[in-house]
């Protein structure tokens, strides 16, 4: 029997004594591990062989914070006792979805989201429902990406939230909170919200959170409900990161 992917990297972290932000050059030491930076045909690899262990990353990830994911993806492969092939191919699009159906992959990215961001110290600082400020303060924090932040948030929080991220225009994929009660539309993005604004008409998106017709996001929602929509652009990838907040009602009108 295996347990959970975050038991390990909450093990790991307590057998190294890390608290707050991970240097994970200064982990891979510890752990004799080697990494490099390669030309690649995937996002990463770990290979082992006898006592050796390199994690290898492309070397056209662009991002630190994206090349950091995947290094702490490779320590999962690494440390978990019953991930036991001696090469692990990762692909970007199985590290990048947060919701790879490939059930070792998904294992590694959720030991990397909690190797990075640990769920004890982060519910200490989830002290107002999550917000896009918030997620970007944790991020600067743990040196993590937005969307590795806002994921690990969403799972956390009791508030009724989900992140969905869109590119060209598609929704490509979304993680909701435990409270939050809906199925979100996958594929082209509806008209009405403002993320489809942006893509299509090049439109600036609101800084603050915007009230939205449900259905534009939400299966089985009747016309009358609402939604808050808060986006943001990362123009260089064509993609938009979306926060869906419902408030509690007593909160609704008093809450933004
Ligand atoms: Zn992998």
């Amino acid at each position: 029997m295996s347990l959970s992917p975050v038991f390990y990297a909450r093990q790991l972290r307590h057998e190294l004594k890390l608290t707050g932000a991970v240097d994970l050059s200064l982990v891979a030491d510890r752990m004799n591990i080697k990494i490099f930076e390669e030309a690649l045909d995937a996002e990463g690899y770990l290979i082992q062989k006898g006592k050796e262990a390199r994690i290898i990353i492309n070397n056209n990830i662009g991002y630190e914070t994206r090349k950091c994911f995947t290094i702490a993806h490779e320590l999962g492969h690494f440390y978990m006792p019953h991930h036991q092939e001696s090469i692990f191919r990762c692909l970007a699009r199985d590290i990048q979805s947060y919701c790879s159906d490939r059930k070792l992959e998904y294992e590694a990215n959720e030991f990397a989201g909690e190797f990075l961001l640990p769920a004890q110290e982060l519910e200490k600082r989830l002290l107002q429902p999550p917000n896009l400020d918030m997620i970007k303060e944790f991020s600067k924090i743990y040196g993590t990406s937005l969307t590795a932040t806002a994921v690990k948030v969403v799972q956390l929080t009791c508030e009724k939230i989900a992140v969905v991220l869109s590119e060209s225009g598609e929704i490509k994929w979304f993680r909701k909170s435990e409270s939050f009660p809906y199925w979100i539309n996958k594929g082209p993005l509806h008209e009405w919200t403002y993320a489809y604004d942006f893509f299509t008409a090049g439109k600036s998106l609101p800084e603050t959170p915007q009230k939205v017709q449900a259905m534009a996001w939400c299966q089985g929602v009747s016309r009358e409900e609402l939604i808050f929509e808060e986006s943001m652009a990362f123009p260089n990838l064509n993609i938009v990161m979306t926060l869906l907040y419902i408030p509690y009602e007593e909160e609704f009108d008093a809450f933004y």
